[in-house]
């Protein structure tokens, strides 16, 4: 029995090691996501909440009732679309009974879409939370692959959608009038929701405009949008159409290795769906097993994936579902641009790498509580640290690592 158990432990051990990686549940690997949709295209959406966005770095998604289109407002969300925004649709004339949104469900949507010269639109928003299965079937058959609902979130988990038609009915806390009305009411959902791993979403109507419905002030919307980027490492702030994608991505991709070299790794990215739509790239975390990647392409070689993170375990990087074979080669020191890094030397770091050459002659291997740090001989080596920032290298002389601070 116990040579029995033993070789079963052997054989698990076995399908552990030889797992190439894993897709992320989120891109860059977050804990969550979160999304902002905006009702109604108020005045001030585009002229208060667009430029806040744009200046935390951000994107929403703003449900646009089709009968207001105009030369303006068509300007206004090309702009919005531009900055990497969403527009969804949210009805023609915003009627409330089912049988009446239903009949204008395609017409508004086509009204928006050639607004924005193409396909855009992916995603509705029913007017008044009017919800049923009439509605649904009306809505997938047209060509939107999600809807939000008004519904406060059920759970905040990462399978938040057991049934197809759960993605026709995103939950969402509304924000201002009888949804929450302050940042600590507004934060304590990012805390559950970056527990919980699920998708996050939002529901304004009125910023920045006593009068409009449900009007939360700037200084609170302000508030909110700093409480977000506060958590930002841990939060994937992106569209409904991008965080729905993903999601049904990741649910049927299938992530294989092909082949396995001195030199590189060879890895199959696919899934299910059809890809005209389901174009959003997925975060793949790869072992490296204390090695380091240097480069990772997919399909042709001049398809750069550029790695988001590695450390002495793993590198991070953007691909694309059926976009063609993954290579990930493996390099050595990049010995161009050095800087020599002497004990407490302060080192600038821009785009989270920076080279240095080791003083030290043994080998050394070096772990920081954030990134990844690996020097295994003397010579230069590129140091990856997640943020832009100051940083203090240094080599210690007894245990001949490099120390990060
Ligand atoms: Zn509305």
């Amino acid at each position: 029995m116990k040579k029995y158990l033993s070789f079963i432990f052997s054989m698990l051990s076995m399908l552990c090691t030889a797992q190439v990686g894993e897709i992320c549940n989120w891109d860059e690997n977050k804990a969550a996501a979160v999304v902002l949709t905006f009702d109604d295209w108020l005045t001030t959406h585009p002229t208060v909440v667009v430029p806040a966005l744009q200046e935390r770095n951000m994107t929403a998604t703003f449900y646009f009732i089709a009968k207001d289109m105009s030369s303006t407002k068509g300007a206004q969300l090309r702009k919005a679309v531009e900055l990497g925004n969403e527009i969804g649709n949210h009805s023609y004339t915003h009627p409330q009974a089912d049988s009446a949104i239903a009949v204008e469900v395609r017409k508004a949507k086509q009204v928006i879409d050639s607004a924005l010269g193409g396909q855009y639109v992916y995603t509705f928003d029913y007017p008044y939370g009017t919800v049923s299965n009439m509605l649904f079937d009306t809505v997938r058959e047209s060509g939107h692959i999600a809807a939000r609902g008004v519904w406060s979130p059920a759970n905040y988990r990462y399978n938040f959608a057991s049934t197809v038609n759960d993605y026709y009915n995103i939950r969402t806390v509304g924000v201002g009038g009888s949804g929450v009305t302050t940042t600590k009411a507004f934060a304590s959902h990012l805390t559950k929701i970056i527990n919980g791993g699920g998708l996050l979403t939002y529901l304004y109507h009125g910023v920045a405009k006593s009068g409009d419905y449900a009007n939360v002030t700037k200084e609170i919307f302000y508030e909110e949008l700093d409480t977000i980027q506060s958590l930002r490492s841990k939060l994937w702030v992106t569209t409904l159409a991008n965080a729905v994608k993903y999601h049904r991505e990741k649910l049927c991709a299938n992530l294989q290795e092909i082949e396995k070299s001195e030199k590189c790794i060879l890895i199959s990215l696919t899934d299910t769906l059809p890809d005209s739509i389901y174009n959003q790239p997925l975060t793949l975390k790869i072992y490296n097993q204390g090695k380091t990647f240097n480069r990772v392409y997919q399909g042709k070689e001049e398809n750069d994936c550029p790695i988001v993170f590695q450390n002495y375990e793993y590198v991070l990087f953007r691909a694309l579902p059926d976009g063609g074979d993954i290579c990930l080669e493996y390099g050595d020191w990049d010995v161009t641009a050095v800087s020599q890094v002497e004990n407490d030397n302060t080192v600038r770091v821009a785009n989270h790498v920076i080279t240095v050459t080791t003083t030290a002659t043994a080998s050394v291997v070096v772990y920081s509580a954030k990134g990844a740090v690996i020097a295994k001989k003397t010579g230069s080596c590129q140091l990856r640290v997640d943020k832009v920032g100051t940083y203090i290298v240094s080599i210690d002389s007894k245990s001949q690592k490099i120390v990060i601070k």
